[in-house]
């Protein structure tokens, strides 16, 4: 069969996995399927047969056996988010960072060992290098992404465990060329990690341009109605699945099963929600830059956006994600402040991805642990609003953005 459009496999992925098998009474050894994957808040499982624990335990099949290692609601949405990817397997985490960290250690970096990543990472990706990982000898250079040549002088300088860059940055819109990317790591012996959160796999897949693990904070797109924190790494090859999780059998960052659900459940509408997200988003970008309010916007859809040829390729050329920033003409804090008090629909919280338009100030939050040179270097300035456009009718979005400027 031809493959499946992502609407079709958002609906279906993941499910019908597991049969339930009635070991006792009247329908003892009738298989049924329930048509939506339960809630499986059982910690423990048992097997009528030791030997079959046992073999459990040893490897050799899937079936869960403790939360830790696995559970089937947890399963279900892992499969659903790997098809989505075009990976061969995922691990879900409790959070996105869970899932970095995850990614991280999987693909080798330990005492001695490097990093080389994007300079305009999420602030607490920056941070879990800058503060955590440094304290565990693990080293960390920050490059432009978008400066090929500078990446590979990295890279060959550091010969790190892993090069880690965002498809497109938080909060800059900068957009990564992913194929490119993949073959300077590959050739520096690094893997390369991809966090896919604000392109999702309806812009792009980045394990099909080389990427070795894809790297989701579902707590945004995936989820998408702002109810659960998660975080998803996805693989091609099973050796890094295993890498994965071996890794967090002890570390223990599982997703909880109620999570699951909720993202699972999030994800069969993910591709409706990212369409209108993303045609939205273009039409507040377009109106925000013919804005005289507003010295400048970020946005890939945008022809004046610096990668917008890349973004057109990379992408597809229809759909350039629902994230746009912008800064205030002569604003700093409390013009932004003020900005963020007046707006009445769109909500000044410190998430994304949610069906709610929000705006967030990354001074004060995303990259908050960034020190203020660092920050206004890489470009996130006092007057720098991100806005993260929900499913609102976009003319309501509009009218509520022009009030509040
Ligand atoms: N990656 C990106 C791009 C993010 O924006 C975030 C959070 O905002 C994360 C990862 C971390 O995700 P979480 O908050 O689920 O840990």
């Amino acid at each position: 069969m031809a493959e499946q459009s992502i609407f079709t496999v958002a609906v279906h992925a993941g499910e019908q996995a597991a049969q339930i098998v009635p070991v006792a009474g009247p329908d003892a050894g009738r298989a049924y399927q329930p048509v939506v994957t339960p809630v499986h808040h059982s910690v423990a499982y048992t097997y009528a047969d030791t030997a079959d624990l046992d073999a459990v335990f040893a490897g050799a099949s899937q079936n869960p056996v403790y939360a830790r290692y696995g559970n089937p609601t947890v399963t279900a949405f892992e499969a659903a988010v790997a098809a989505l990817e075009g990976g061969s397997a995922a691990l879900a985490y409790s959070s996105g960072m869970a899932a970095i960290h995850g990614a991280l250690l999987a693909a080798g970096c330990r005492a001695g060992s490097a990093v080389v990543c994007a300079h305009d990472i999420y602030g607490a990706t920056y941070a879990l290098l800058r503060q955590l990982l440094a304290t565990q000898g693990v080293s960390a250079t920050f490059v432009d992404v978008a400066d090929l040549p500078a990446v590979e002088a990295a890279l060959q300088q550091a010969r790190p465990a892993a090069l880690l860059v965002e498809t497109m940055s938080n909060p800059l819109l900068k957009v990564a060329d992913l194929a490119h990317l993949a073959d300077l790591a590959h050739g520096a012996g690094a893997a390369l990690v991809v966090d896919n959160t604000f392109a999702t796999p309806m812009l792009c897949r980045p394990l099909d341009l080389g990427a070795d693990y894809v790297v989701h904070s579902a707590t945004k797109y995936l989820g998408g109605h702002g109810d659960v924190l998660g975080g998803v790494v996805v693989v091609r090859d099973r050796a890094h699945r295993t890498a994965l999780y071996e890794v967090n059998k002890l570390l223990g960052a599982n997703l909880a099963p109620d999570e699951a659900w909720l993202a699972h459940r999030g994800l069969k509408t993910f591709p409706l929600r990212m369409e209108r997200h993303c045609r939205n988003a273009a039409e507040v970008a377009a109106w925000l830059a013919a804005d005289d309010r507003v010295a400048k916007v970020n946005y890939p859809g945008l022809p004046a956006h610096p990668q917008h040829d890349l973004a057109r390729q990379q992408f597809g050329g229809a759909l350039f994600g629902g994230m746009a920033s912008f800064d205030l003409r002569d604003g700093g804090q409390p013009e932004v402040f003020r900005f963020m008090d007046r707006l009445r629909l769109v909500r000044p919280a410190t998430t994304l991805g949610d069906v709610y338009s929000l705006a967030l100030y990354p001074a004060m939050s995303s990259h908050r642990a960034l020190e203020p040179e660092t920050r206004r270097q890489i470009g996130i300035g006092d007057g720098l609003i991100r806005l993260s456009i929900g499913i609102e009718d976009p003319a309501d979005i509009i009218a509520d953005l022009d009030q509040a400027l």
